[in-house]
């Protein structure tokens, strides 16, 4: 009989005590019901927790070998968190990633194996149903919406972290020098034969969602920015708009002028209007070049994307 393979569950942590002992009890119920499927371990990166979550996950590990803690030094954000889980997992043959929160049901990792092996190298977890409301829900039908529309990569808009990626989808990622990290972007950048596996996605289990909705903006933005360079097009494009607007109204007025046809003396609200439009695009213009010139300085800057507390249980 082959080996099985090895699946690793990366899991980045957040304040999530309330939930860990359920994840816990569920993943193990998993596997343990179809010990054939795969070898597994879990890769929590505790990403800062201010409460028991590390406390909580340091005790698993003593009890399950096939827990592993992965202690970031302080709380570097959900991007940062996940890729280094990925880097930690990076041996394993597939990696399965998913939020803390039971959002993302551990039932249907199964289900994701199989569509692996059925030689998917990228398996996202797509859902059928939402159960973000009001402003939350508003933002990312306006994000996908959007992002769609721009992204020379578009995303299927239904599908987030959770899902699973193959060994040389793993490896693709690690070429990534990047600090600014879309995950859901980048795993549709990279190519490779990609299903989905439908999932009704659930309430979170306990404790309150850890991404503030400014930080979804956030991520929002860096999907936007780093997929596409459309809004500098759009400025150029506004430029060119407005110039030649500019350019046909003195036309018009100096041939009134030649022509000694009454031109209206006072002109302020037109002018205050001009002025005003004008000093209001050229003001956006800076703030989108600014987005991206941000970005390339956070770049330039080559500063490592988390820093890692301490790490029992897992192999130095
Ligand atoms: N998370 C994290 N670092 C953060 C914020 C969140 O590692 O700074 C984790 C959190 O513990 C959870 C996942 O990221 O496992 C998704 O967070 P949350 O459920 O708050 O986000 P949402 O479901 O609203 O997208
Ligand atoms: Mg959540």
């Amino acid at each position: 009989m082959p080996p099985l393979p090895v699946i690793a569950i990366v899991i980045p942590v957040f304040n999530e005590e309330a939930v860990l002992p359920t994840l816990f009890a569920r993943l193990s119920a998993i596997f343990g019901a179809q010990p054939a499927l795969c070898a597994w371990r879990t890769v929590l990166v505790d990403d800062g927790s201010r409460d028991r979550s590390a406390a909580l996950i340091r005790d698993q590990v003593a009890a399950d070998p096939r827990f592993e803690l992965v202690e970031l030094s302080r709380n570097f954000g959900f991007q940062a968190a996940l890729a280094a889980g990925l880097a930690y997992a990076r041996q394993a043959d597939a990696i399965v990633t998913m939020d803390a929160d039971l959002q993302d049901p551990p039932e249907v990792i199964p289900q994701l194996i199989a569509a692996w092996r059925a030689g998917a190298e990228i398996v996202r977890a797509t859902r059928r149903t939402r159960t973000e409301t009001g402003l939350r829900r508003l933002g990312f039908n306006v994000f996908h919406g959007v992002f769609g529309r721009l992204s020379d990569f578009p995303m299927e808009p239904n599908s987030g972290t959770f899902g699973l990626i193959g060994h040389d989808a793993i490896e693709a990622f690690h070429q990534f020098p990047e600090r600014h990290r879309f995950f859901p972007g980048l795993r549709a950048w990279i190519g490779f034969p990609t299903t989905d596996v439908l999932y009704d996605r659930e309430e979170r289990a306990a404790g309150q969602p850890q991404q503030t909705l400014r930080r979804l903006v956030r991520y929002a933005l860096d999907g936007l920015f780093s997929f596409s360079h459309l809004p500098l097009r759009m400025l150029t494009y506004t430029g060119v708009f407005v110039a030649f607007m500019g350019f046909a109204a003195a036309v018009f007025y100096a041939a009134r002028r030649i022509l000694n046809i009454e031109t209206a003396p006072t002109g302020y609200t037109t002018l205050v209007t001009i002025v005003l439009f004008l000093g209001g695009v050229q003001l956006i213009g800076i703030g989108v070049i600014g987005e991206y010139l941000g970005r390339v300085y956070d770049e330039v800057k080559q500063r490592p994307l988390y820093v890692v507390k301490r790490r029992p249980g897992g192999p130095r």
